[in-house]
């Protein structure tokens, strides 16, 4: 299989259709045994528990090639596990860890040739995700399910360099206190929607969403988590049991303390205290890490002094 046509450098975080993917479906209290099709299409009953009632959860992750010419998946045992807690919480089957690392590396390696070379800056990203498939009416957790997983090629994250961005403080809420904030589910995604909409009319790139509860500690954006500096050059992260708990913060932190040596407290951090912060940056497989350069408080500004051309120097070592 070869794939010359695809401009690596300039490809866009969009969906290209690749050639196989794999499917495996729960039915009578059991999974069947998968495999990789070619088909991308999905036909379910109109009454299906995903389209009435949003039971679906996915992950994201991405494939690399390495210098040395072969390729591999950034830590798809903990989205494994990640998705095992989401299903859980929705009332789905749970996915076997074991089974949901094969079907990845499965369907990666069928996918090969769309795996971007070497320093092209460009990666496959990886999409496991499943839903309840047979008719549901009344309010309950589907009986039959399909897990798939896809593939699409996405470009850098940052195209023409690093350029800082500006987010705002919203009014609108990400999770509710005691609800689903903690697992990946649509459900998240669709009611960000309006927020992410709202915050682009208004001219900011992201939304920063504050604790459901009282609305004074940071949280995360609609889909990535917060990674501050101190001016004495600690990391701060927040934490909330509300927050999605990203495998890259997890890994960024683990880079910080044992290879940076830095100091990194992984705390409550208040809206109060974002102003006192030398940087500041979102992290997620998607971002990577994206710098924030300013944060506006209903039209209170709180710049960082690493500014709005570069990246600060810690999240650039990061
Ligand atoms: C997926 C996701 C992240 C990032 O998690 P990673 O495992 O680093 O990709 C952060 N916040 C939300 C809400 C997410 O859905």
């Amino acid at each position: 299989m070869e794939n010359n046509n695809i401009d690596w450098a300039n490809l866009d975080f969009g969906y290209i259709k690749t050639d196989y993917r794999y499917v495996c479906n729960f039915k009578d209290g059991a999974w069947d045994e998968g495999g990789l099709t070619t088909d991308d299409k999905v036909v379910i009953s109109e009454c299906a528990g995903v389209l009435q009632y949003a039971q679906t959860v996915f992950e994201g992750m991405k494939a690399y090639t390495t210098e040395d010419g072969r390729i591999v998946t950034f830590r798809p045992d903990l989205n494994a596990e990640r998705m095992e807690n989401s299903a859980r919480r929705l009332e789905m089957p749970v996915f076997p860890q074991d089974r949901f690392i094969d079907a990845v590396v499965q369907t990666v390696k069928a996918n090969a040739a769309y795996v971007p070379p070497f320093g092209s800056g460009a990666t496959l990203y990886i999409r496991p995700f499943m839903f309840g498939s047979n008719p549901v009416i009344g309010v309950k957790p589907a009986d039959d399910y399909q897990f798939r997983v896809f593939t699409t090629p996405v470009g850098p994250y940052f195209k023409g360099g690093v350029k800082p961005i500006t987010i705002r403080v919203s009014d609108f809420d990400r999770a509710a206190p005691n609800g689903t904030g903690h697992i990946k589910a649509g459900l998240n995604y669709a009611m960000s929607l309006y927020a992410i909409m709202d915050a682009h009319r208004q001219g900011f790139d992201e939304n920063m969403y504050l604790d459901p509860g009282t609305h004074t500690k940071v949280e995360e954006t609609g889909g990535a988590n917060f990674l501050f500096v101190t001016k004495d050059g600690k990391v701060v992260t927040p934490k909330s049991n509300s927050i999605l708990p990203s495998i890259t913060r997890r890994s960024l932190v683990y880079v910080a303390k044992e290879y940076l040596g830095l100091e990194v407290e992984e705390r409550e951090v208040y809206l109060e205290e974002v102003k006192d912060f030398a940087e500041c940056g979102l992290c997620g497989t998607a971002a990577v890490i994206s710098p924030v350069g300013k944060v506006v408080d209903h039209g209170k500004e709180m710049c960082f002094p690493s500014g709005m051309t570069e990246m600060g120097p810690v999240i650039q070592k990061l």
